[in-house]
């Protein structure tokens, strides 16, 4: 199979039609599933149904055969590490974003902790910029919630989402320690309608463990994390949140007691959402003892209690979206003791075929599936994405969910191969890739 990438420097002309015939349309949020054509015009979705174009296509409309695939829309990763600025050998925003095109991901959220980290109106310009010049897919950030990342003292929120690339806030990396911090952030978050994005951790209780606190962490003899580090900031965040007001969510939950707490807070009628990583509901922390370093990531992947718990949360709505934490790391970062080594893993281009093993498996269907990681990924940051739409921008993910192929780590386009994954057999995978009307990736 050959993967091709092309970067396009200047947007779809409003002349180029493109007609994307003999597809499966497939639209997650109202259910749309029926043999149809999609027509675009620049860089947007003029026209798409089953009976559009019957008596055939107009001449002068490019046609792409979509061989009878599902067209559905972009899919989105709201929580990426690209690295850049300040560890380019790990990862860039070109490297980045051929990896999310691969994975048939056309917009993806950046964290803050590069280095510097992304505090300020100049880092954010620059990135903008940045994407625009290198990027294959939309580029959007979360902003640092503190200055420097260092917890005391909030960074010009308003000034920074201001800047049109900002969709939140949060330190991700690092949690919000500090209540009354978190307490001022959330108050922002209503006024500048934007989430705030936890990473729920205890670092106190968590007292520099590095893999789930455990069996299996007793049996290796490393100390380990327990699920109460992530669940005790998620209980005091949801009672802030009560008290504020705005939007609180919880990045790439991984326990069962924060499920339970996050379920209870949708029920109480607060505005609260989350997102589960695919590794953490694919695997428990028994990975550890086959795949050391390589399955090494924080939050840790937890046990199979918890490992259902998320599935469950996915299942019954508690679990809004699946993102990836994609965390690239060289290898000098991961061949160190387990103690020692790098936290994360590489996601985008396994995120498919892994959630759709939860419709293979008859957990869930495959419209819920592909919803957590479409329209419903996208309101969390108000993106207008993620949906089949007349007039939105065509970003569109062509993908087939029964594809098999076995994952190469030297294949990866991310510039890092630490993937726990290497070697395992996959079912699902993008196909083509278009970002704005222009393909930016294709499997042939
Ligand atoms: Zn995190």
């Amino acid at each position: 199979m050959k993967q091709t990438w092309t970067k396009h420097d200047t947007p779809a002309p409003t002349s180029q039609k493109v007609a994307y015939i003999n597809t499966r349309l497939f639209d997650p949020e109202s259910g749309l599933d029926s043999p149809g054509v999609l027509l675009t015009e620049g860089s947007v979705i003029a026209d798409f149904g089953p009976n559009l174009f019957s008596d055939g296509v107009p001449e002068g409309i490019e046609t792409v055969d979509c061989g009878g695939h599902i067209l559905c829309p972009g899919l989105l990763d709201i929580q990426v590490h690209f690295r850049e600025p300040g560890q380019e050998k790990k990862e860039t925003l070109a490297t980045g974003s051929r990896s999310a095109a691969a994975g048939g991901v056309t917009t993806v959220v950046c964290q803050p902790n590069t280095k510097p980290v992304l505090d300020s109106v100049p880092m954010l310009e620059y990135l903008k910029n940045r994407a625009r010049e290198t990027s294959l897919v939309n580029i959007r950030v979360y902003a640092a919630i503190s200055k420097g990342m260092e917890g005391k003292e909030l960074s010009e929120m308003g000034m920074l989402k201001d800047t049109g690339i900002v969709v939140g806030f949060t330190d991700d990396g690092l949690p919000v320690m500090d209540s009354l911090l978190m307490r001022h952030a959330l108050s922002y978050s209503s006024m500048l309608n934007v989430p705030i994005a936890q990473h729920a951790e205890d670092l106190r209780l968590s007292n520099g463990g590095c893999i789930n606190e455990g069996a299996v962490s007793t049996r290796l003899g490393v100390p380990g994390i327990p699920n109460a580090s992530e669940a005790v900031i998620v209980a005091r965040d949801l009672l802030l949140l009560e008290l504020t007001g705005g939007h609180y969510h919880v990045l790439h939950v991984s326990t069962r007691q924060a499920v339970d707490a996050i379920r209870a807070g949708k029920k109480r009628g607060l505005n609260v959402t989350c997102e589960a990583a695919p590794h953490h509901f694919t695997l428990t922390d028994e990975a550890v003892m086959e795949y050391r370093t390589f399955a090494k990531m924080n939050p840790p992947l937890r046990n199979e209690e918890d490992r259902q718990a998320i599935v469950e949360g996915l299942k019954d709505g508690t679990i809004d979206a699946i993102a990836t934490d994609h965390a690239p790391h060289d290898q000098e970062s991961k061949r160190l003791p387990l103690t020692k080594a790098a936290f994360g893993i590489v996601g985008l281009e396994t995120m498919l075929p892994l959630s759709l093993k939860l419709h293979h498996d008859g957990h869930m269907s495959l419209r819920d599936v592909l919803a957590a990681m479409t329209y419903k990924a996208a309101d969390i940051i108000h993106e207008p994405a993620g949906r089949l739409k007349k007039g939105a921008r065509a970003d569109l993910t062509l993908l087939d969910p029964d594809h098999q192929w076995t994952v190469d780590k030297d294949q990866l386009a991310s510039k890092s191969k630490n993937t726990p994954f290497d070697g395992d057999a996959m079912r699902g995978r993008a196909l083509c890739t278009v970002v704005a009307g222009q393909t930016v990736y294709t499997l042939s």
